[in-house]
């Protein structure tokens, strides 16, 4: 379990909030390709105020055929583009040797991937590796796990924080379904939602390149992401992204990505005013009524859970619950509520007032003083 101290000691990263500067965006190829894609795009995306420069040297293809990275030698390619840009070059590492591989060539930004974020040994040999080679002016960024499971990406920051890491960051970037959506990778807002409120001090990034994976969903899904209020952006941007090795559909070129971050709104994260304290005063007055509603709900949904134990009747009335969900959901219509949303909800006050009969059914609910309004 995380408290208040696990985390108390996080620096902030360098890049949120920009002012006209774009030390938000983290920017470049989705793989080194050649020293020439490399430094072509790093240019480009120098002259456009972007703050890190990003390029994967290993690649955790799904199929062992396709395009893997070129490794080591493509180091060198992205400590000429720090060099010779003044942007900081970043990369992607998997294994210890990797770690050791990527300080040696003098990175010092790094991020965690996906697949690699979801196997708890790999970020534990990463983090070894790291207290054994050094972690200062080390930054670790940490894409979510690719299965939406937010104890799994916690941990993972947990064993880098543990390891001396102190400017750690996350990257939300979707996850893995089987049902295929308009998503590369469904976004499940909630879960860095949740990330952000566990962890305040994180800096959490969105990436909308391998969250959408084509590029039209890129502007949509950045300025999304600004409006909820991440505090930056990772986009694949490729000098040439017909031509590139991997990652082809969602790749943008600088010129797109500049005319992009062009039309992007981006937000205040602390807005004080009058209005707001206000109207979240009335938020906490609902909310207040809405729980002595349910609370009212609930002990009638006992009530009845008393009676049908008395006269041995199935706690599950599937003609009743249809009934009730069609007309819930009618009435949401009317009051030009979202459907789906109130279908939910009422499917979730159902499944507690059936967790509760059953608790009756087999005497183990205790209720001193059942309210019964
Ligand atoms: C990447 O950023 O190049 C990458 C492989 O991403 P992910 O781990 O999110 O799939
Ligand atoms: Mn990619």
């Amino acid at each position: 379990m995380i408290d208040s101290n696990t985390f108390s000691q996080l620096q902030p990263l360098p890049c949120p909030r920009p002012n006209n500067r774009r030390q938000w965006v983290i920017a470049g190829p989705c793989s080194a390709e050649s020293r020439e894609q490399v430094l072509d795009t790093a240019r480009a995306l120098s002259r456009m105020g972007v703050g890190l420069f990003r390029a994967g040297v290993w690649k955790p293809r799904t199929s062992p055929d396709s395009f893997a990275g070129h490794g080591r030698i493509a180091l060198a390619w992205l400590m000429e583009a720090e060099r010779t840009t003044g942007l900081t070059a970043s990369t992607e590492v998997a294994t210890p040797e990797h770690v050791v591989d990527a300080l040696n060539a003098g990175l010092r930004w790094f991020w965690i991937g996906a697949r690699t974020t979801a196997n708890p040994f790999a970020v534990q040999a990463i983090a070894d590796a790291l207290a054994q080679h050094g972690t200062s002016n080390i930054t670790i960024l940490v894409k979510n796990p690719i299965n939406p499971d937010l104890e799994l990406w916690i941990g993972a920051l947990q064993r880098l924080y543990n390891a001396g890491i102190k400017r750690l960051g996350a990257i939300h970037r979707g996850f893995s379904t089987f049902a295929s959506n308009q998503y590369r990778n469904d976004p499940q807002w909630q879960i860095p939602i949740e990330l952000k409120r566990r962890i305040p001090p994180l800096t959490v990034f969105c990436d909308p390149s391998h969250m959408g994976g084509r590029t039209e969903l890129i502007a949509p899904l950045s300025q999304q992401a600004l409006d909820m209020g991440f505090d930056g952006l990772m986009i694949e941007c490729h000098c040439n992204p017909a031509t590139a090795l991997s990652d082809k559909e969602q790749q943008i070129t600088p010129t797109e990505l500049q005319r992009i971050l062009e039309s992007l709104v981006v937000r205040n994260h602390n807005l004080a005013s009058d209005n707001l304290s206000e109207l979240r005063q009335q938020i906490d007055l609902c909310d207040d009524q809405l729980l002595d509603i349910m609370k009212r709900r609930l002990d009638l949904c006992c009530a009845i859970g008393r009676i049908k134990k008395d006269n041995n009747i199935s706690i599950v009335q599937a003609k009743r619950y249809d009934e009730i969900l069609k007309q819930r959901i009618e009435q949401a219509t009317q009051l030009h509520l979202d459907p789906q949303f109130v279908q939910s909800l009422m499917q979730l006050v159902h499944h507690e007032a059936v967790r509760l009969q059953l608790d009756i059914l087999n005497n183990s609910h205790h209720d001193d003083n059942p309210k019964m309004n």
